[in-house]
């Protein structure tokens, strides 16, 4: 098994983030007071995912909202579970995913608007007119385990095409969602085929790496300014990584889930690893042997921790040429 990554980053202070004209604490609404697109970027989707909440405060000490203004249409800037960030402990920092349960499973009509009630349900209804608002979402977040980053572009080719537009990370991701909840990237539009609304999950890297930082930092950088919200040359100022040579998308096809906590990996395994040939024995639980069922298999986000019977524990797919 890997060992845990080292904690090379230190929870930000969003204390001064909280007060806010929105009517809503950590949700802020710059309305530049000209047409254009209502674009939002999220961070702490995950309360221990701290990449994406340092590049929210790297911004506003830029001084968007104050000297540096959206150019056209509104910029919705939220910090999403603050409760379960503001129980960050670096002894054990995977603790503060979530209070409840997951945020990002709870975005489908009838959780939302459904008689359930958890911490994330509360914070999901206050930020739902906001994302219903967006015609254009990025979500900032980073991996459990060590990883190249990538992009969550959804279900639909759309997706991945804003993506190729943004013009990184060098893996793009078209999966078949979380079957145990819908996200928010894959809301009302976001995953309709026909709406021209379109959202992107970045997942920077390992949660508490630096270089995720400059993944988030440079993800924003380049979303706000395909999206209009930014000067080029303001964003270009700040850049800090060289694009990617190429991008390669990676279709998910298949969810390996548990059957009991015994379930494990036959050889140690990192994200986006590629296993060549198919018919190779790769995890195990009990007396089931899980093997590739094509040439060229990625394996996408393993999970090196325990899991309980249900919990996806890899997601399979291949390359797809674009
Ligand atoms: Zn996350």
């Amino acid at each position: 098994m890997n060992a845990a990554p080292a904690l090379m980053l230190r929870p930000p202070d969003i204390q001064p983030y909280r007060h806010s004209a929105s009517g809503t604490d950590y949700v802020h609404v710059l309305d530049s007071g000209l047409p254009g697109p209502t674009v939002m970027v999220q961070a702490l989707t995950h309360g221990n995912e701290l990449c994406g909440a340092i590049a929210l405060d790297w911004l506003f000490k830029q001084g968007m909202g104050r000297s540096v203004q959206p150019l056209m249409g509104k910029l919705i800037l939220s910090f999403a579970n603050v409760a379960a960030f503001e129980r960050f402990d670096a002894q054990d920092p995977n603790a503060s995913r979530c209070v409840d349960e997951d945020l990002n499973r709870v975005w489908a009509d009838e959780v939302l608007f459904g008689p359930g009630d958890s911490l994330e349900l509360r914070r999901a209804r206050q930020l739902q007119p906001f994302v219903d608002s967006a015609d254009l979402l990025f979500d900032i977040h980073s991996m459990q385990d060590a990883c190249r980053p990538l992009m969550v572009c959804g279900l639909l080719d759309k997706g991945a095409a804003f993506a190729r537009q943004l013009g990184m990370p060098g893996d793009l991701l078209i999966d078949t969602g979380h079957p145990s909840g819908l996200r928010m990237r894959d809301r009302g539009g976001f995953g309709d085929p026909g709406s021209p609304k379109n959202a992107l999950l970045i997942e920077c890297g390992q949660h508490w790496e630096a270089s995720s930082v400059d993944v988030a930092i440079d993800g924003l950088l380049r979303f706000l300014r395909l999206t209009g919200m930014v000067a080029p040359a303001w964003a270009e100022q700040h850049l800090r990584l060289a694009l990617p040579e190429r991008q390669q998308l990676i279709r998910v096809n298949e969810a390996v889930t548990a059957l009991s906590p015994d379930f494990h990996f036959l050889f140690p395994v990192r994200g986006l690893d590629v296993i060549a040939a198919a018919g190779t024995s790769f995890a195990q639980d009990g007396d089931t042997v899980f093997r590739t069922q094509h040439d060229n298999t990625v394996l996408v986000m393993p999970s090196t921790k325990h899991g309980k019977r249900g919990n996806t524990m890899v997601r399979l797919g291949r390359f797809e040429q674009a």
